[in-house]
C-alpha cells in the first residue's frame, strides 16, 4: 500500500477535482488583492495636499510643494528634511 500523499487515490482525486482549482484560484486572487491593497497603502503622498506622488518626484505636481531635491555637491536625489547628504557627507540646508 502506497501511503505518500499525492499518490494515494484521495490525493489524485482532489488534484483533478474542481474544488482544488476553486481553492487555488480563490487563494491566488486573494493574494493579488492583498498585494494591490498593500501597494496602495505604501504609496508616498504629498505632505501638503495628500496627492499621491512617486518616489522620484522632486516636487508635488498638484501644489508644487518641494518633496526632495538634488545634493548641490554630488547631484544625487536627497530628501529636503535631511541634514547631511548620505552619499557625499555634505551638510544640507534646504528651505522648506
Ligand atoms: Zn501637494
Ligand atoms: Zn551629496
Amino acid at each position: 500500500m502506497n501511503c505518500i500523499w499525492g499518490y494515494t487515490w484521495h490525493g489524485y482525486y482532489f488534484y483533478h477535482s474542481w474544488l482544488f482549482w476553486l481553492i487555488l484560484s480563490a487563494g491566488l486572487s486573494a493574494a493579488t488583492l492583498f498585494y494591490l491593497f498593500f501597494q496602495k497603502r505604501r504609496q508616498k503622498k504629498c505632505p501638503n495636499c495628500s496627492t499621491p506622488v512617486e518616489s522620484a518626484f522632486l516636487q508635488c505636481p498638484e501644489c508644487g510643494h518641494g518633496l526632495q531635491t538634488h545634493c548641490p555637491d554630488c547631484y544625487r536625489i536627497v530628501d529636503r528634511l535631511w541634514k547631511t547628504c548620505p552619499y557625499c557627507e555634505k551638510s544640507l540646508h534646504f528651505k522648506i
